[in-house]
């Protein structure tokens, strides 16, 4: 089967590989209908992302159909239509019993990290009965794309841990997929003001389109100046860091009302200062998390029922003798305007 592989860093490579086989009873083994690529897969390709070693073929989120089961797995059957969780989950576990499973000792996210991931013809998905959801007859398969990764995350990383609340005031600092997937789904909660902060007019724009109330291009470094003016100098209830980089979290550290919540979602590589000179007597919390992919049922219900339109996200097609364009085109978003690239098998 044809495969996309990390080779190193700045290394990349689109490989003939032999088929996954089922190597526990617990497996499944998944043909790709569709894949995309996440910024986490840029991050290991510039070499960030020391358990992704040379040699692995990239890729956590996915739609397909079930092509073999391992005799142990009971709620999926070749043939099946399964959305691809980015989380694998042993379901056992001390931390897939409190519902934890990015933190499961026998999985996390290790697909297109620790183990052989979604971008290629087939993909071996362990714990398949924890890890796999149905994809509904009928359903817009491209949409489904989005529940893998980037629509929980931005849901239990942003607005669960961020406490959106009916009539609050939301800042979102960073309008890439993830930032956008926050927006969409802080909107279940009917906050009165979101708030979406970025460097890019266009990622802007669309934000404004996907329901953001007021938008701040922080180009020139004033983004706190403006959004304490918009909140007559309160600051927001949430501050959803969606990028990973310290000058964004100072940012939310800055915006942030007394009372309020500081939901980190971006992944940092390197220090960010935490002010707690300032912060000490304003009753925050600052909250940090993996997704766990607990909320997919529910965020699949919503996109079924057409309350969020996840297919907007997409922006980009391509086939997957492409996915070297794909990455291109991915890679430099500033120019082409990319969220997310949808590849289809
Ligand atoms: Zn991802
Ligand atoms: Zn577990």
């Amino acid at each position: 089967m044809k495969a996309f592989v990390f080779n190193g860093p700045g290394k990349k490579a689109v490989e003939e590989r032999p088929k996954p086989e089922i190597s526990a009873p617990t497996d499944a083994v998944v043909k790709l209908l569709k894949t995309t690529i996440c910024g986490t897969d840029l991050h290991i390709l510039k070499g960030d992302v020391p358990t992704c070693t040379p040699g692995r073929i990239l890729g956590h989120e996915g739609v397909g159909v079930v092509d073999k089961v391992g005799n142990a797995v009971t709620a999926f059957k070749p043939g099946d239509h399964v959305i691809i969780s980015c989380i694998s989950s042993c379901g056992t576990c001390e931390y897939c019993r409190r519902g934890m499973y990015s933190h499961c000792i026998n999985g996390g996210w290790i697909l297109g990290n620790r183990i052989d991931g979604t971008q290629a013809e087939f993909v071996r998905t362990p714990f398949a009965d924890t890890s796999l959801y149905h994809a509904p007859a009928g359903a817009e398969e491209d949409a489904l794309v989005m529940l893998s990764d980037i629509l929980p995350t931005g849901f239990e990383c942003g607005v669960l841990n961020g406490k959106v609340q009916p009539g609050s005031t939301v800042a979102i600092v960073g309008a890439g997929p993830i930032g956008l997937a926050a927006l969409l789904t802080a909107q279940f909660y009917a906050p009165a003001e979101i708030i979406m902060i970025d460097l890019d007019d266009n990622r802007l724009e669309m934000s404004t389109r996907f329901g953001a109330t007021a938008v701040v291009n922080n180009k020139d470094g004033n983004a706190v100046e403006k959004v304490m003016k918009m909140t007559g100098g309160r600051g927001v209830d949430t501050a959803i860091e969606a990028v990973g980089v310290p000058a964004s979290f100072i940012t939310c550290e800055d915006i942030v009302a007394p009372g309020g919540v500081i939901a980190n979602v971006g992944v940092h590589g390197v220090k960010a200062d935490l002010h707690l000179e300032r912060l000490w007597d304003r009753n925050i919390s600052i909250t940090t998390r993996l997704v766990d992919t607990s909320t997919t049922p529910m965020l699949l219900k919503t996109v079924q029922s057409r309350r969020i339109d996840a297919k907007k996200l997409i922006t980009h097609r391509f086939k997957f003798d492409q996915v070297l364009d794909a990455y291109e085109t991915f890679g430099a978003a500033a120019n082409t305007h990319a969220l997310k690239v949808l590849i289809e098998f």
